[in-house]
């Protein structure tokens, strides 16, 4: 039952030796999603050895080309391999007409069925489902059009109770007809075994949320409420907040304490800017607020465990 984070650009604007332009792997339940998708984004899907087939959906979060100049190259190279399976791509407004022109000046063709959906940046909506997940888009605070992700594991079914199993000395196997959410057990010898006893409550849902880029933003709160791991950019250091405040990005005292108020489990920081080669300091200035922040590094995979802290499960 997977559920973990790969970063594969962790840098801002400009790339730089070893710090590749924003693009983001989210496995859960052993699908794989694209979140933003920077310049360099096939050669890092490479590098950390995802495969580019396994991509079925793509969430762009805004059209700056830090975070979707890879995207071109990304569908046509899926046009050389020959794909045939429909590939969905999400993003703001604006994104249509960016992949269309810039597919008709590139005169390529995409033999497979590319389904675009451009979102309203402005609204927070369920933007897509299946049967683990489903999707949320919702505004940051940028310069231009800019959607924040939420993923949300839908409700599992109720788990097998072992233990049960075995008091009542059941095989596993003659249980596989019943319904977990109600079914009582009738054994051979005519005793019903209560549902309840057969079962446990199932694991609970498990959440991510996407917040970059974007200035500070109270209005993330009530969205992102309790999510397990939050990616939150942290551009700046707080001394050079004039610029985040400029550009409309987050320093890393920003993204601590939108995580502090929204009560998260575990916060990501990432979207460094060029000018810090390292980053340590961005981490410790976000500890100082929210101590369970970790630095996004490319290729490191943050995992988000089945079941939460036994405090947290209530
Ligand atoms: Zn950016």
């Amino acid at each position: 039952m997977t559920f973990e984070f790969t970063p594969l650009g962790v840098g801002a604007a400009i790339p730089i030796a070893g710090r590749h332009t924003s693009a983001h792997i989210l496995n859960i339940q052993d699908q794989i999603y694209l979140i933003d998708c920077g310049e360099g984004t096939q050669m890092q899907l490479g590098r950390y050895a995802f495969r580019r087939s396994r991509i079925k959906q793509i969430f762009i979060s805004h059209l700056h080309g830090d975070h979707v100049l890879g995207l071109i190259g990304l569908l046509t190279s899926y046009s050389l391999l020959g794909r045939d399976v429909p590939m969905q791509v999400f993003g703001p407004t604006g994104i249509k007409a960016f992949i269309e022109a810039n597919l008709t000046h590139t005169h390529s063709y995409i033999p497979y069925e590319l389904n675009i959906h451009e979102l309203d940046p402005t609204i927070h909506s369920r933007i897509f489902e299946n049967q683990a997940i489903e999707v949320f888009s919702f505004p940051l605070l940028h310069r231009v059009p800019t959607c924040g992700y939420l993923f949300r594991e839908k409700q599992r079914p109720p788990r097998i109770n072992i233990a049960a199993l075995e008091r009542y000395d059941i095989p596993k196997a003659a249980i596989r007809g019943i319904k977990m959410e109600g079914d009582d057990f009738t054994t051979e010898d005519g005793e019903i075994i209560p549902n309840a006893t057969l079962t446990l409550p199932p694991y609970p849902s498990r959440s991510f949320a996407y917040c970059s880029d974007t200035a500070y933003n109270e209005a993330l709160v009530p969205i992102i409420k309790g999510v397990d791991l939050l990616y939150h950019e942290a551009t700046y250091l707080n001394r050079h907040y004039k610029q985040a405040e400029f550009s409309m990005h987050s320093t890393a005292q920003d993204a601590a304490t939108i995580a502090k108020l929204a009560a998260v489990q575990q916060l990501l920081i990432g979207h460094y800017s060029s000018r810090y080669l390292h980053v340590d300091l961005l981490r410790e200035e976000a500890q100082y607020i929210f101590p369970n922040t970790a630095l996004a590094l490319e290729g490191e995979v943050y995992k988000v465990p089945l079941e939460r802290k036994p405090e947290r499960i209530q």
